[in-house]
Parts: structure tokens; sequence; C-alpha cells
């Protein structure tokens, strides 16, 4: 019953309100000629769930480590709740950390890996040993204490990390890949785990990946960075659908992507000339630069039953690939190879489509006008 009680103290949401502001004011962080990070203005709200996505050397991880204070800043400046911690030590900070590689004590059971988190911050052994059992317990581990990493497998051991991470009751959470380690089918229930106790802590979460998907999949926002910069922040569905350049439209997924000639924009729609396609007019969000094109998913690319005037084209078939759910079509439109996917419960039955020419086509709101960096 106690250890019961004491996850009701220290670790339930009815007693805590959302918390862990961060800021991140014009951080910048060089290693000799190496900018691995290059002036970043980042604020993350309590209780919200950030993501930074970014192919790897993109600067993540040394972002991670500056937040959570185990690297300095060559400049800028990080504030937790409103309060700079510059000078403050990773364990003052009061962040829950989970490394890429977990970190775990290999000679140290699972139980004394979490309490050794309290036993840094001075809690007395009777209140630590109670506390790591349960915050085991709020993972999943409950009797599996005793273990050592190595009689754990990779989700247990992730497990174990998080429990760490979570036991001193941290304003926030930074996790670093932390679902890089395990098979796909893991990853997803993780996932999943993760959202569901973050958002029963209201603890607002930094969460490091390169994996598109996961970043979809699991946040409330989501920055893209390249080069130690950030690309484009907003919720999942909108980098996803409404990316500003080629770059992250083509990292966020597959994506159709048209050269275009601006012919008229007014910020929010903008008609194009797209040479053989004819004219189009698709979302604009005032991206500026000096060649433009229109990316289109696949998925939202269509058949159409006669060719359009505007927005699409005719042309043929070359080949269509049936992956399961979706099936994969790919087509020569106005000398562009372009991708079609729909859903298999959507399409024709084998052989019906009839041969000769196809037309496909978009709606408006589905295209968008983004900057070709070349
Ligand atoms: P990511 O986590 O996105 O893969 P990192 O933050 O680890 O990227 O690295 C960003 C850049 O900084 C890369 O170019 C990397 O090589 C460089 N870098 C990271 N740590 C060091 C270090 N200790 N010494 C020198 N360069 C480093
Ligand atoms: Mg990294």
């Amino acid at each position: 019953m106690t250890t019961s009680v004491i996850a009701a103290t220290a670790l339930d949401p009815r007693t805590m309100a959302a918390k862990g502001a961060i800021e991140l004011r014009q951080v910048r962080k060089t290693y000799g000629d190496v900018v691995a990070v290059d002036g970043l203005d980042l604020s993350i709200k309590p209780g919200e769930f950030v993501t930074l996505l970014g192919p790897s050397g993109s600067g993540k991880t040394t972002t991670m480590m500056m937040v959570a204070g185990f690297e300095d800043h060559t400049s800028g400046s990080v504030l937790i709740d409103g309060r700079p911690v510059d000078s403050l030590p990773p364990r003052e900070r009061n962040l829950g950390v989970v490394f890429q590689n977990y970190a775990l004590f290999p000679h140290m059971s699972a139980r004394e890996n979490v309490e050794f988190a309290l036993r840094m911050r001075k809690v007395p052994k009777a209140e630590s040993r109670e506390r790591a059992e349960a915050a085991l317990d709020r993972v999943g581990l409950a009797g599996l204490g005793g273990r050592r990493p190595r009689q754990l497998s990779g989700g247990q051991q992730q497990r174990v990390a998080l429990a760490r991470a979570l036991v001193f009751n941290p304003a926030a959470l930074l996790l670093d890949e932390p679902m890089a380690a395990l098979d796909k089918r893991l990853r997803e229930h993780m996932q999943e785990e993760i959202k569901t106790l973050q958002k029963s802590l209201g603890i607002s979460v930094l969460f490091v990946t390169h994996d598109q998907d996961e970043a979809m999949a699991m946040s409330d926002r989501i920055v893209v960075m390249k080069d130690g910069r950030i690309m484009q922040s907003g919720p999942p569905e909108e980098v996803y659908n409404y990316p500003l350049t080629d770059w992250v439209a083509s990292f966020l997924g597959d994506t159709n992507l048209i050269p275009a000639t601006v012919l008229e924009r007014d910020g929010n729609l903008a008609v194009v000339d797209l040479g053989s396609l004819g004219v189009g007019r698709v979302r604009d969000r005032g991206a500026q630069g000096e060649k433009y094109a229109v990316s289109i998913r696949p998925e939202h690319l269509k058949f159409r039953t006669a060719p359009v005037a505007e927005n699409g084209g005719t042309g043929e078939l070359t080949s269509s690939t049936n992956l399961g759910a979706t099936i994969r079509h790919r087509l020569s439109v106005g000398g562009h190879d372009l991708q079609l996917r729909e859903l298999s419960s959507d399409a024709e039955a084998p052989g019906r489509r009839a041969a000769g020419p196809v037309h496909v086509g978009w709606d408006a709101d589905k295209a968008q006008l983004l900057v070709l960096e070349g």
C-alpha cells in the first residue's frame, strides 16, 4: 500500500498542473569550425510535446544536451519556467533525460538505476526505494526491479531509463531517439505509451528523432532541423501538408514537385504557370525565394474522369504497385513523373482501368507553393 501512496503523491496527475516551459534564445554551439547549432530560438509551452526532427548531424542531440546542461552553449540563453539556467548544473534544472543509448549502469539493478537519480538529489534511502518501485510500476516494470540491464530486453531497458527520468518528478522530459533501438511493433507501442504517460502527467516533452512517422505520430509541434537551423516548425499536419521548401516537403515524405512560375499571389492563394500542366491555383504561405515549385503529396493526387482545365493534366499510367493497404501508381503527365497513391479499397479492380490516357488532378487546398532551394 505504501507504494501506491507514493505513486499518488509523486506521479499522480491530479496533484499537478501542466508544467515545464522551456525557452531557447539564440542558442548557438560551435566545435572549432563546426557550427552544430546555429542561433536557435524555440519555446515549449507547459504540457506541450515538441519534437526536433532532422537528419543525422542536424544538431538535435547537441540542442537537447544544452537544454539538459550536459553541454555548454557557445552563446545564447536557456530558460526553464522563465528562469535562466545557463549556470546551473544538470541536476538542478529539474529535467528528466533519456539518452539515446539509455546510459544505464550495467552493474546496478533496474531499481538501483532508478534510485540513483534520487540519491543524487539527497533523497533518504527508504523513500528513494519506495519511489523507485512506484516509478518502475508506472512504466510497467513491476516485479523486475531486481534485474540488471543485461537481463532485460531493449524495450524493458528503455522503460528503466524512462522510470529514472520520471522518478524525481521533473518539470519536463527530454528524450533523445528513445525508440531507435526497438523493432517497429514495439516502437509503435512505446510511442503510444509515452504519449499516454505524458498526457497523464501533464509534463512537457522535448523529443528528438530522425523518423518522420514517429514525429508525426507523437508531436503537438514538429521543429524541422537541418545544419543546426530550424527550417520550419508547426503542428504535424501543417508541416506535412504545407511545407515551405522542397527540402522540408521531401524530408517529411514522398511528394510530387512541379516547377512553377508565379503569375499572381496574395499570401493565401497563388496562380502559377506549370508549363506543360497549364495553370495551377494552389495554397500560398508567402514563402519567398528565387525559384518555386508546387508540392502535391501522392495521396492528394487523384484520378479524374475527364480532362481538367487547371490543377491537373492528362498523361499515361506507367506502373501500379499494390502495397497492401495502398496502391502506388506512377504516371507520366506532361513530361513529369508523378506518383499517385490510393487506398486499395478505393481502387478499381485489377484490369478494369481502361487503357489509354489518364486524367489526374488535385484540389487547390491540397497543393502548396514552396521555394525550391536547389
Ligand atoms: P544529431 O543529433 O542531429 O545527429 P548532433 O547534435 O549530434 O546531431 O551533431 C551536430 C553536429 O555537431 C554534427 O556535425 C556533429 O558532427 C557535430 N558534433 C557533435 N558533437 C561534437 C563534438 N563533441 N565534437 C565535434 N563535433 C561535434
Ligand atoms: Mg543525435
